[in-house]
């Protein structure tokens, strides 16, 4: 969603917005934001952008590769500083606690690319299959063929013994 910063009004503005992006390793069939954005003080020069994140992502089992969907969730709570060409580069200096904000350069603002880096954030580190899969599942039949073939083993062994 497109946002002109110069038109937020003092109580901010709501946002609700969806969209879908493919990243290195998956795709976010949807990643929908519902929120405020809200300025700090009256210069409109720093941002809060408050609310919650719903997506869909599909990314590849782990195991064997197949594709896993998962739905995710979480609170988005960032600051957006404005930034413009012509300051100095020492007035663009983020002071400690300014290592989260995203910074924007002149006056709109998309807040799909906002959303879109948050969700990144809630991606697991991998994802499998819910039921055994892939090495899993054949780790698991080889168990059952030892279980399953001892008593009969041990009938042949008493035969081969006698
Ligand atoms: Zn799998």
């Amino acid at each position: 969603m497109k946002v002109i910063l110069e038109d937020i009004e003092n109580t901010g503005i709501e946002i609700k917005a969806e969209s879908c992006f493919a990243f290195d390793g998956g795709k976010f069939e949807s990643v929908i934001f519902t929120g405020r954005l809200l300025p700090v003080g009256d210069k409109k020069s720093e941002f809060y952008l408050d609310g919650k994140i719903t997506a869909k992502v599909v990314m590849p089992c782990d195991r064997c590769l197949e594709a896993v969907s998962l739905e995710l969730g979480g609170d988005v709570n960032v600051r957006i500083v404005r930034t413009s060409a012509e300051e100095l580069p020492e007035e663009l200096e983020l002071e400690d606690d300014d290592v989260s904000a995203y910074t924007v350069e002149g006056d709109e603002l998309e807040t799909d690319e906002i959303t879109e880096q948050e969700a990144l954030l809630l991606l697991p580190m991998k994802v499998t299959c819910a039921k055994p899969c892939g090495s899993e599942l054949i780790k698991d039949e080889n168990d059952e063929i030892v279980k399953e073939g001892d008593p009969r083993w041990d009938a042949l062994n008493k035969l081969k013994n006698n």
